[in-house]
């Protein structure tokens, strides 16, 4: 895609270890392909309560760039008081120009270009948001009409800036749980799935802002409430766009390459749940009866799965065997889209690799009979999370060994500032940082 620029400014972007979108923004007149500004590499150790951790393999030394992707770039335009300006996603490298070592873009490139190369196949992705509005008068009735016309003119102005920036929305609705709102937006590759997820949750967040309202993403807004998750809906397909993923005789209709590539997202679940829920909260969502992520496992019609198997839709003789997809349900605001995207990506190819045994479908709601499966219950809190992170050498293996250290020394940081506070007050921080 790509889009012309307009307004004053032109804001070179990058969303940090915390998922905070973070650039520095250079005049428009000024944009032209390769536009780069200056970096600082300690600023991957800002974690999501806004300081630098101390311990961090980066310091007050070293020089990296922002690179524009000008082919991600986009125009916004359309929020009141807001001039026009230009947003352009941008890859983090060295003064040399090669990819910085812990830049989230180029992990999620590389898994991208490793699942084609290696496997012959090619992802369509597309990421769906949950939020609820602070502060607002009258809860929401789930699905309702009523909600849907009170959450207006904010929910078309923000349909309206999206379609214009080229961000494809695709679907607005009051959702379950008090003052809930999800958007969804339609697929397509990884890379500029991620990219519109983090343009997402700030032209919402801004848009809200324009009419006086505000939103969060939290996954846990408040302790007793329901939570928001990000889901990510993912197919797989040849290069040719041919299907591979879809086989009406197997488990599932997963093709046998399709249910190992879900078999490693459930064998590697317990190592990467630090990386899809990454608060201390997140865990307040991982629940059963939440309707997020209960275990690990994959199942049809059940949305308590880590993997769930998503319905086609037949009527009228249409076919299923290109729709068929899947969308993963543990993940939440506090992961960065393209380390989430990316990991989805790596632990797919890693169920490949290592030959594994289609992955167990579970039907309809009854998962019990995984309960006593080792590997299949997740962490329960972000300090065992990260233990599991940090033990396991498959997954550490994807990242560099200083984003590795540094991830661990920015959470361990905030379980450490929020260890005094009660839930209620956890809730509280976060629903003021996303
Ligand atoms: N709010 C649920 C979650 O936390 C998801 C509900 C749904 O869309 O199925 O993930
Ligand atoms: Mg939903």
């Amino acid at each position: 895609m790509s889009i012309h620029n307009n307004g004053t400014f032109t804001f070179l972007a990058t969303t940090d270890i915390s998922a905070r979108t973070k650039g520095r923004a250079i005049s428009t007149k000024d944009f032209e392909k390769g536009a780069s500004v200056g970096w600082v590499p300690a600023n991957l150790g800002i974690g999501p309560l806004g300081h630098i951790v101390d311990g961090i393999p980066y310091d007050a030394t070293g020089d990296i760039r922002l690179v524009a992707d000008a082919d991600a770039t986009y125009e916004i335009a359309g929020i009141p008081e807001i001039p026009t300006f230009s947003l352009s996603f941008a890859n983090l490298i060295n003064t040399d120009g090669t990819p910085w070592e812990s830049c989230a873009r180029n992990f999620l490139k590389e898994a991208v270009d490793e699942l084609r190369d290696r496997h012959g196949l090619v992802m369509t992705a597309a990421f769906e948001h949950e939020f609820t509005e602070r502060h607002a008068k009258e809860a929401t009735h789930p699905f309702s009409f009523a909600s849907f016309v009170d959450g207006e003119p904010v929910g078309s102005a923000l349909f309206n800036v999206l379609e214009n920036a080229g961000v494809n929305p695709e679907c607005w609705l009051p959702e379950y749980a008090p003052y809930q709102y999800e958007l969804t937006v339609k697929p397509t590759d990884p890379v500029t799935a991620a990219d519109r997820a983090i343009l997402v949750r700030d032209i919402v967040r801004t848009v809200f802002k324009a009419y006086d309202r505000e939103v969060t993403f939290s996954p846990v807004p408040v302790a007793s409430e329901g939570g928001s998750g990000v889901h990510v809906h993912y197919g797989l397909y040849g290069t040719d766009g041919e299907v591979v993923a879809f086989d009406p005789d197997g488990p599932g209709r997963m093709s046998r390459i399709a249910s190992q590539f879900n078999a490693g997202l459930v064998k590697y679940a317990a190592p990467m749940t630090c990386l899809f829920a990454p608060l201390t909260v997140s865990y307040e969502r991982l629940k059963p009866h939440n309707w997020s992520v209960a275990q690990a496992f994959c199942g049809e019609q059940n949305r308590e799965a880590l993997v769930r198997i998503c319905p086609t839709n037949e009527a009228d003789g249409r076919t299923p065997d290109k729709q068929f997809h899947f969308e993963f349900r543990g993940g939440d605001i506090g992961a960065n889209p393209w380390i989430l995207m990316g990991m989805i990506i790596r632990a797919g190819m890693a169920g490949i690799e290592e030959n594994l045994d289609p992955v167990p479908v579970v039907t309809g709601d009854d998962y019990s009979e995984l309960e006593s499966q080792d590997n299949e219950n997740l962490p329960a809190s972000l300090k065992e999370a990260l233990d599991r992170f940090e033990t396991n050498e498959v997954v550490r293996s994807w990242f560099s060994d200083a984003w590795v250290e540094t991830f661990l020394k920015v959470k361990r940081d905030e379980i450490q500032h929020l260890k005094d506070k009660s839930i209620v007050e956890q809730c509280e921080v976060y629903a003021n940082v996303y």
